[in-house]
């Protein structure tokens, strides 16, 4: 179930049929009717084809909400997650975004769609090359990072907005320094079982404000890049 970056699709490829933008429109008016009521991360999903995101095996179920297996272990986030994420960003065009953990693109390519000015992290490597080949055919142009996000990008930041993808153990403190004044962290925390959504705004300088939202399963923020093979 390895995808490896040769097998990126091809231009011929990157077909988006009358069909995949039909069963498209049906999984946003689920994801309406679970509650997500911002028309622009709405419209936004609605426009990028999750169908070139996932891996060959299971490029069926592009348009039923749940997460798959893409590759080096990892998922694709649910689009019921990634609308929630996004929504609880509070995107603005202008904004400067930081992602952790890029995985298959989809959630960068969603941010992008919005306007924003991305930078995306990953610590798989097939995934970063994988991610960084599709996204500008599709016309989405994120600067991208093979690297630890525990780390962020501090000669990038400070950021309007960051999200991190992966379940963390503790908000990483280099991740707060690195959020503007103003600015506003989306981060799922807690176990390797489930993680609650927290929902961290830098008010001053010194100071956090810190909510919990719903809970959610994502796979594990790890520490340092994978090995390479
Ligand atoms: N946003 C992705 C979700 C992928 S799953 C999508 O839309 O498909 C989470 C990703 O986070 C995985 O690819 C995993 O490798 C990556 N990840 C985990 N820990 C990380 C870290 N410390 N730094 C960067 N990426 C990380």
């Amino acid at each position: 179930m390895v995808f490896l970056p040769s097998q990126t699709p091809n231009a011929a490829q990157l077909e988006d049929t009358f069909r995949h933008k039909g069963l498209r429109k049906k999984l946003i008016d689920e994801i309406r009717s679970k509650g997500i009521s911002d028309e622009h991360v709405l419209r936004a999903m609605n426009s990028v084809p999750r169908h070139l995101f996932m891996d060959n095996s299971f490029v069926g179920f592009a348009y039923v909400d749940k997460a798959f297996p893409i590759s080096a272990g990892q998922t694709i986030s649910q689009p019921y997650t990634v609308a929630f994420q996004t929504e609880a960003l509070q995107i603005k065009k202008t904004d400067k975004v930081l992602e952790v953990g890029t995985g298959s693109g989809y959630q960068a390519a969603v941010l992008c769609e919005m306007g924003v000015s991305l930078f995306t992290i990953e610590r798989q490597r097939s995934l970063f090359d994988f991610a960084s080949v599709l996204l500008p055919k599709l016309g989405y142009h994120p600067q991208f990072f093979y690297g630890d996000g525990y780390l962020g990008l501090p000669t990038y930041g400070p950021f309007d907005k960051i999200i991190v993808t992966a379940g963390a153990d503790t908000v990483p403190p280099k991740l707060k320094e690195q959020l503007a004044i103003g600015g506003r962290m989306v981060i799922p925390v807690g176990n390797r079982q489930y993680q609650v959504m927290k929902i961290i705004v830098r008010v001053g300088e010194n100071e956090y404000s810190e909510r919990e939202t719903g809970n959610f399963v994502f796979v594990p923020m790890l520490h340092g890049i994978a090995d390479q093979k």
